[in-house]
């Protein structure tokens, strides 16, 4: 068995575990690979194995890496995004998360036009209020979330966080339960069901599970280590 298929059957045992014990079904829960910094053959590879939801968090590689990728591989883009790239990323991405400020939403909607397209958006939001970090605060999204539901090409589908890097997963669990909470408020607002709650990684994704992520994006756990760095960033310890 190949590296990748073991890790695979891996982080679906971590992720079965984790519904079991707080009572989910394994349905409730989609695993992402995030591909980002490694070649088409390992998007190709996990393909085979049977996943099919990849994450991206750069325009220029996802440019090269998408049409070299099976077809039948659908895309979300995962990081902070430029408005001057909108009009990529609604060519190349069925979801955008990882909206952060209602200039990009607008941005997105103005090329989704364009392009006769309607990519689903997630917030991004800020949870511990990081200087670091992009996304809004719990109280701006409430404030934009008229704005931002208004945006007709754009359907909002629910929020997504990256929570602080800690060698401890449980410190992640506030910043995921906090998360729920305010996915929770905004459906009220709104009205209507906001399903994706996408948060936890390599190292955090069983307290996400338990706090209710529908969504974890991985990386490290799946495709091993980055082999192009883009900056130094802390690697979450493995399981
Ligand atoms: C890189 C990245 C991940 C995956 O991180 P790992 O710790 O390698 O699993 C998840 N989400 C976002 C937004 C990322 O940029």
């Amino acid at each position: 068995m190949s590296a990748l298929a073991e890790r695979l059957i891996s982080i679906r045992q971590r992720i079965a575990s984790a519904c079991d014990r707080s009572g989910r079904s394994v349905a409730s829960v989609e695993l992402m690979g995030v591909s980002k910094n490694h070649p088409p053959e390992a998007v190709s590879e996990a393909v085979q194995l049977g996943l099919t939801l990849f994450g991206e968090n750069r325009i220029q590689e996802a440019r090269a890496k998408i049409p070299l990728s099976p077809p039948t591989a659908r895309w979300h883009f995962i990081g902070h995004l430029q408005s001057n790239k909108a009009r990529d990323a609604v060519a190349l991405f069925e979801t955008v998360q990882g909206v952060d400020s209602l200039e990009l939403a607008r941005e997105l909607q103005k090329q989704a036009q364009k392009q006769s397209r309607q990519p689903a958006i997630l917030a991004e939001v800020n949870v511990a209020g990081e200087s670091s970090k992009f996304g809004w605060t719990p109280d701006a999204l409430l404030g934009a979330l008229p704005a931002l539901s208004a945006l007709d090409r754009l359907p909002l589908k629910g929020l997504m966080t990256i929570a602080p890097y800690a060698p401890d997963p449980e410190t992640a669990r506030p910043i995921f339960r906090r998360l729920r909470e305010l996915r929770d408020q905004c459906e009220q607002r709104l009205q209507h069901p906001l399903p994706i709650l996408s948060m936890g990684m390599s190292g955090d994704l069983e307290v996400a599970i338990e706090e209710g992520a529908t969504l974890v994006r991985v990386g490290t756990a799946l495709f091993g280590d980055r082999p192009r760095p883009i900056r130094p960033e802390p690697t979450p310890s493995q399981p």
